[in-house]
Order: structure tokens, then sequence, then C-alpha cells
């Protein structure tokens, strides 16, 4: 039996089809695979713990779209414009070298935004401020597929990629320092997996 309710546990595809349980430290680095179900047409679902994880496993989908959630994976909640534009700086050098990736979107229902427009060069890069996840797909329509949504609700970021037909990469670091609101979304959002992303079974 897969177990989901603890981060040093994920599913990853192994490159043939089959979702493998992967088990993780938290720093993200060791992985041990073992066969758990196969995965036939369902979209790929990864709960992952740090960043590097994040976009190694990204880099594996061969995505053309990279949708981004703003917090906590670009920039903590509580953090300032500073904070936020150093995030998005960061995560999108990082983003664009995945290769084959066209479009960097950074899609947030908060009301914060870049002091800057930002400048992707070889890709196109979108910033959605109030983006109204998961209701609102239009933003996304002319994006590339296949791609790929990072966050950590599944609520919002989830359901959104359910929405897409992309697949769902879950950041979730220490659940520990999520603060009440996120934590109580958390929740919700475990509550409505089974609706989006099959449950694991042996
Ligand atoms: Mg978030």
């Amino acid at each position: 039996m897969c177990s989901w309710g603890h981060l040093r546990h994920s599913m990853r595809y192994d490159g043939r089809g089959a979702l493998i349980r992967v088990t993780s430290s938290a720093a993200g680095d060791g992985a041990r695979g073992e066969s758990c179900w196969s995965s036939g047409m369902r979209p790929a679902y990864d709960r992952l713990a740090t960043l590097d994880e994040v976009l190694r496993r990204a880099g594996e989908l061969s995505p053309k779209t990279l949708v981004f959630d703003v917090e906590p994976l670009v920039a903590d909640w509580n953090g300032g414009q500073e904070a936020l534009d150093q995030g998005l700086r960061s995560v999108l050098a990082r983003a664009r070298t995945i290769p084959g990736v066209v479009v960097v979107c950074f899609a947030t229902n908060s009301m914060r935004r870049p002091s800057a427009p930002l400048a992707g060069d070889d890709v196109r890069v979108v910033y959605l401020a109030a983006a109204g996840k998961p209701l609102r797909t239009g933003y996304y329509r002319g994006f590339p597929r296949p791609g790929v949504v990072i966050g950590d609700q599944l609520a919002t970021d989830g359901a959104l990629a359910r929405r897409l037909g992309y697949a769902f990469l879950q950041y979730l670091p220490d659940l520990g320092s999520l603060p009440p609101g996120p934590r109580v979304m958390d929740w919700c959002g475990r509550l409505v997996r089974p609706l989006l992303f099959a449950r694991a079974t042996d």
C-alpha cells in the first residue's frame, strides 16, 4: 500500500509509464523507488519537498509550459517586495534551463506583483496576480503542451492542473512551517485529492 501521509514518500513515473513510490529524505537527496501501480492515461502527480526536487522532476516530464504557484515556493507568504522579486528571478533563471520550456508562468491568487516586468529572453514569462485558481483557465489557453503546474495546494493548484490536463507537482515543505490558512487549505486539498488524481493502490 502506498502512503500519502508523509512528505518522504512520493510518486514518480519511472520513464516507462509505471508509477513508482519513492522514498527520499526531507532534504531531497536519496531516492528508492518501488513499483506501485501502472498509470495508463492518468496525469502525473508527485509530492516534493525542495525546489531542487521540483525542478528535477519537472525536467523529467519534458514540459513546454511551467506554471508556478508563488507562495511559498517562490516567496514566503510574509516576505516583502524584495523577497518576491528575488524569488521570481531565481526560480525563473533555473526554470529557463529546463530543455524545451517555452513558457514560464507564475500564478498567485494573492494581489502581489513583481516590481518590474520579468525578462525571460528565450522563454515567454507570464505573471498572473489574483489568478483565480482553479476557476479561471483562460489565461493558459494559448500555452503549449505538455504543461506542469507546481504548487502547494491541491484544492487550487492541483485542481487547476487537472482542469488544464497538466501534470501536477505538489511542493510541500515542512508542514510545521505552514501558516494556519495554508495548513487548513492543505487539509482541504487532501480531502479533494481522490477526486482529482487516482488513489495509489498496490
Ligand atoms: Mg501556494
